[in-house]
């Protein structure tokens, strides 16, 4: 949640400097750092003393220390002992850490870069996945001259390749540099700078007054002796589990980062409720996938359902259409720049079978085609439900109508 709310900062930074485009300026945008750093703390304190709230509500006792299972149906907390009917366990996942990199100060992995300790002049992130770019679009609002090196051919590795054009010029436009197919072969700390040297598409040295490590997060399934309940834990600190979320200890549950992949917030609370469901005598299964993603950049990036590579790759009859944002009304008259709407259907049903988009709020619109995929729904669906105009909501329906040759709008 923090990331947000500094995501939220900086779009005020980039409303601010582009007010001059509407005859609207506000001088230079200064930043006071404590104060965006308290504010943040403010709303993260909020959030998690919400939570406390909500826990004493419904009469949960909060333990605080560490625990290790002792048996099938034991543990021990700070060396207490402790006996369960039924446990869950959601213990997340931490930073992957780079091997080989210097022990240095200026080395953040993404919980240090969220205490906004400084702004460096010159900020390297390694790793362009959902964390570095939206550490990139953070600190580049906030002054910092930013480089990402990514070791795949693009940026959001997955992710539709058209709309992460979209969001890759959209970034360079900000003034990130952008390093994809590159990885960084060793780093120096000297004392004016970390020197990265890069090895692939791009060959050279980036010097940086500090460096985000943004590499993927591993599960902590190993650090709590999960095999003495009866739990397998796989070698990458995973614990498998069924779609009731029951481990290998039938009494024992595992929700979250802890699974494995996707690490998202909205699916661990899925299925944290499928847990205490199915450890009630309900039954309950969470069918993992469809969970939509979203990268909190400017623009947004979100996908759900089967992107075009996957589709192909596993041999799905499928179409495509999209809708280019410049022909929505909505869009231009609020200054959204480039985006794009898709849907991957199928040809004979006319079933949605996936959605991406890239745009201001893609995130929040992606939740109609989740919803679409989801039901089953069909393009007719979609293209015959009035959508209130002008809202960028109308690009999605304007992509079921250009799918069935009804559009009008292009
Ligand atoms: P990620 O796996 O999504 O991305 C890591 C990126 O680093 C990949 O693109 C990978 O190709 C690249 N990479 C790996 N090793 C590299 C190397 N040596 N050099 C250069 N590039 C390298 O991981 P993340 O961005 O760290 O995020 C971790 C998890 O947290 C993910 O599951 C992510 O979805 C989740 N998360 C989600 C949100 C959100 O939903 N908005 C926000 C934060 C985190």
């Amino acid at each position: 949640m923090t990331p947000k709310a500094l995501l939220h900062a900086a779009e005020i930074i980039h409303e601010a400097r582009h007010g001059g485009d509407w005859g609207i300026s506000t001088g230079k945008v200064a930043v006071d750092l404590d104060a965006l750093r308290a504010k943040k703390d403010g709303i993260v304190g909020q959030l998690t003393g919400g939570l406390v709230g909500l826990a004493k509500r419904r009469k949960v006792e909060v333990v605080r220390g560490t625990a290790k299972f002792t048996g099938a149906q034991s543990l021990e907390i700070d060396g207490k002992a402790w006996t369960f009917d039924q446990a869950v366990i959601a213990v997340g996942s931490a930073p992957v850490r780079l091997p080989g990199w210097p022990d240095d100060d200026r080395v953040w992995d993404s919980t240090a870069a969220l205490e906004l300790r400084e702004v460096p002049k010159r900020l390297a992130i390694v790793g362009g996945g959902i964390i570095g770019l939206e550490m990139a679009t953070v600190y580049a609002a906030l002054g910092a001259e930013v480089t990402v090196v990514e070791f795949m051919d693009q940026i959001a590795p997955g992710a539709d390749a058209e709309a992460v054009r979209i969001l890759h010029a959209a970034l360079e436009a900000e003034g990130i540099t952008l390093h994809t197919g590159t990885k960084v072969a060793s780093v120096k700390p000297t004392k004016a700078a970390l020197v990265l040297t890069c090895e692939g598409a791009f060959e050279g040295e980036i010097r940086a007054d500090a460096a985000i490590q943004a590499v993927g997060r591993s599960a902590n399934g190993g650090k709590i002796a999960a095999e003495t309940a009866g739990v397998e834990v796989t070698e990458r600190g995973i614990i498998p589990v069924d779609a009731s979320c029951r481990t290998a200890n039938d009494t024992v549950f595992a929700i979250g980062d802890v699974t494995g992949n996707p690490m998202l917030a909205h699916r661990a609370t899925h299925q944290g409720h499928v847990a205490a469901e199915v450890a009630s005598g309900h039954a309950a299964a969470l069918d993992t996938d469809l969970i939509p993603s979203v990268a909190y950049t400017s623009p947004e990036l979100a996908w759900a359902g089967l992107t075009p590579t996957q589709a192909k790759e596993r041999g799905i009859a499928h179409k495509l259409a999209s809708f280019p944002w410049a022909a929505s009304g909505r869009n231009l008259s609020t200054g959204g720049g480039d985006g794009l709407t898709k849907l991957v259907y199928c040809p004979d049903s006319h079933r949605v079978l996936g959605a991406t988009i890239v745009g201001r709020n893609a995130g929040e619109l992606l939740a109609e085609c989740v919803l679409a995929i989801e039901m089953g729904a069909t393009l007719e669906d979609i293209a015959l439900t009035v959508h209130a105009h002008p809202t960028l909501s109308e690009t999605v329906a304007f992509t079921a109508e250009r799918a069935l040759g009804t559009l009008t709008d292009l």
